[in-house]
């Protein structure tokens, strides 16, 4: 993706230098303009007063004029991204610049705001310096922060561009505040210079993120590649142990697609409350996690499925990607139907890498497969909205969830990770054991980001799959992918000896269908689940339940349902909008699954067969 954009730039740079390129001996005019020496950017990222939370950028532009079209013009635009990709949302990062000013030959020169992200510089010079201020405040994967600590640099946030200069080497010069000396990220570092580093482009440059301060680094090498850990945060971890578990991680998740496509690759860890998620980037990442991700074996576990999710998305979205996931748009929404794949199937692989590398046995993972098919099942939204949907309105609903989202959306996440597993055995069966998933990753990595350098459309994800299969995969794409119906999920596991049980208990005990939250010594409902009794008998959201039965209400509610029977009436005293209401309720069947993954009895020889492979059993 990268090299095509490139190439593009390099023939319309190449058109424009000449003009006369029909002629095929050089002209006098030729000769008398050569064209123009290379155009450069170079950010100069200084944090003078961290303390007050603000980033320093001075962009410096050389030779420019040409490339921007400047003299026709008369003007340059300088614009600030919108969203990070990998985090699909509109952020309107431009909310955090002030005092933007241009200058040249050391004149400032006219500027205005054009719009919400974009500034037009009145100059026609070929050198111009931008100056302006980045507020980061806010401590995030896919925001900026600068404090008197530490900072931490969401490149999309803080580096504004010229869609003319998109293409073309960027470099960076870091000025860490007075004694902070280290820098850690996935750019180049430009050798003999201090702080400085480069990036083939500006795609590449927003998918460096960069922390400055006085972290502890560790390194490993994975694969035959170089790896660093760059940990913020005071935290006790044991290092020798910690660099040998990421090493097992990333050269499990290696396996996948069989070739390492990164020089070296940046981890940068912080540690802070609440603590939680990562973004992913080309050749690097930045984890959040808790101080306590290393204290107990189920916190470690959890820290060491976030380092396979978004190490394995160094290959899953950064390169094998659905066709909108790159060149981006950084000024709109970039829509794709895949983020079941992208992100979903990352969440199938954290796991199933993890029982590779032997983190989890057979049946603990098992368990996590079961779970997550639980999840999705006893969520309203997954007989809503599709999986194919999901990642389409992520911009508008993952991202932007309110008290009504469980009732009418699935994330692409869990219910990806689920088409993941089915995907994987569909593969299995269908192959009779001799693919499975990594054989479809390998041809995707091989044909559309080596071969063909770009992305894949829904229809050519589809015959890949279709390809590796071995057959026809419509139950799939039309009921699991492109449907909210309910799938057939003991045809995927039959092939593996295996069934789908759910094993909650059907009693006649009343199900209500609401939740509370306590603020200020009220219990207040916050969700109100579809087809509940609840929801069919009026209970709202921001309602404050007073009493039940006559009884007051604390942070008990759900102490007044248990013991009650389908078909109890409920008396619900509550406090709307300052009026009082009673609500007759009456309750309804406990509605919950939930499953369990048990083998099928009188398996064959071939089904034990299949699932051996299917978990790495040797
Ligand atoms: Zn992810």
């Amino acid at each position: 993706m990268k090299k095509n954009a490139r190439l593009l730039y390099l023939l319309t740079v190449w058109t424009f230098f000449t003009p006369f390129s029909s002629t095929a001996t050089p002209t006098l005019a030729d000769e008398e303009n050569p064209p123009a020496a290379a155009p450069t950017v170079t950010y100069v990222l200084s944090m003078p007063e961290p303390q007050t939370h603000y980033f320093e950028v001075e962009m410096q532009l050389k030779n420019v004029a040409a490339a921007t079209n400047a003299k026709k013009n008369g003007y340059v635009d300088i614009k600030m991204p919108v969203w990070t990709p990998g985090s699909y949302l509109i952020r309107e990062y431009a909310k955090n610049v002030e005092a933007f000013t241009a200058s040249a030959g050391g004149k400032t020169v006219p500027s205005e705001k054009i719009r919400k992200n974009a500034w037009r510089v009145q100059s026609t010079d070929d050198n111009l310096t931008i100056k302006y201020r980045v507020y980061a405040n806010e401590l995030t994967v896919r925001t900026s922060f600068v404090d008197a600590d530490h900072g931490y640099v969401t490149p999309a946030g803080v580096f504004m561009y010229h869609d003319a200069l998109k293409n073309i080497p960027l470099r960076v010069v870091v000025q860490p505040y007075k004694d902070w000396k280290n820098v850690a990220t996935g750019l180049e570092p430009v050798a003999g210079q201090s702080y400085t580093y480069e990036a083939a482009d500006f795609d590449i440059l927003v998918d460096s993120p960069i922390e400055i301060g006085n972290h502890a680094t560790f390194t490993f090498t994975a694969s035959n590649v170089p790896h660093s850990v760059s940990m913020f945060g005071d935290v006790n971890y044991n290092e020798k142990q910690l660099a040998a578990d990421y090493k097992r991680v990333c050269e499990a998740a290696a396996t996948v697609v069989g070739e390492h496509p990164c020089k070296h690759y940046t981890f940068i860890v912080h540690h802070i409350p609440p603590g939680g998620g990562g973004l992913e980037h080309l050749n690097s990442t930045t984890l959040e996690t808790t101080r306590n991700a290393y204290a107990t074996e189920a916190n470690y576990k959890r820290f060491l499925s976030l380092v396979a999710h978004e190490y394995f998305h160094l290959w899953n979205v950064k390169r094998i990607r659905p066709v909108a996931l790159g060149p981006f748009d950084y000024e709109n929404e970039n829509y794709t139907h895949m983020l079941w794949l992208s992100e979903g199937c990352t969440s199938f692989y954290q796991e199933y890498i993890l029982r590779r590398a032997g983190f989890h046995s057979p049946e603990s993972y098992l368990n996590l497969v079961a779970s997550s098919i639980t999840d999705i099942e006893n969520q309203p939204g997954t007989r809503v909205q599709s999986a194919a949907e999901s990642s389409w309105d992520a911009w508008i609903k993952g991202y932007r969830p309110n008290e009504n989202s469980s009732n009418t959306t699935i994330s692409y996440y869990s219910k990806g990770s689920v088409l993941g597993t089915l995907l994987n055995l569909a593969i299995l069966g269908g192959s009779n054991g001799e693919r499975n998933m990594d054989d479809l990753m390998r041809l995707l990595y091989t044909e559309y980001y080596k071969k063909q350098k770009r992305g894949f459309t829904d229809d050519e994800f589809r015959k890949a799959a279709e390809q590796v299969a071995g057959r026809k995969l419509d139950n799939f794409f039309n009921i699991g992918v492109n449907s909210a119906e309910p799938i057939n999920y003991n045809a995927y596991f039959e092939p593996v000896g295996m069934q789908l049980i759910n094993v909650a208990a059907r009693t006649q005990d009343g199900f209500l269908g609401a939740a509370t939250t306590m603020a200020n010594g009220k219990a207040t409902i916050s969700s109100v689940r579809r087809g509940s009794a609840a929801y069919r008998d009026g209970l709202n959201v921001g309602d404050e339940v007073i009493s039940v039965d006559g009884f007051r209400v604390g942070d008990d509610l759900l102490r007044f349902v248990s013991g009650r029977r389908v078909g109890d009436k409920l008396l619900v005293l509550v406090n709307r909008a300052g009026q009082l209401r009673e609500l007759p309720v009456t309750l309804t069947q406990n509605p919950l699954a939930s499953y369990r993954i048990e083998p099928l009895s009188n398996q064959t020889a071939a089904q034990k067969a299949l699932y051996a492979k299917w978990l790495y059993i040797n």
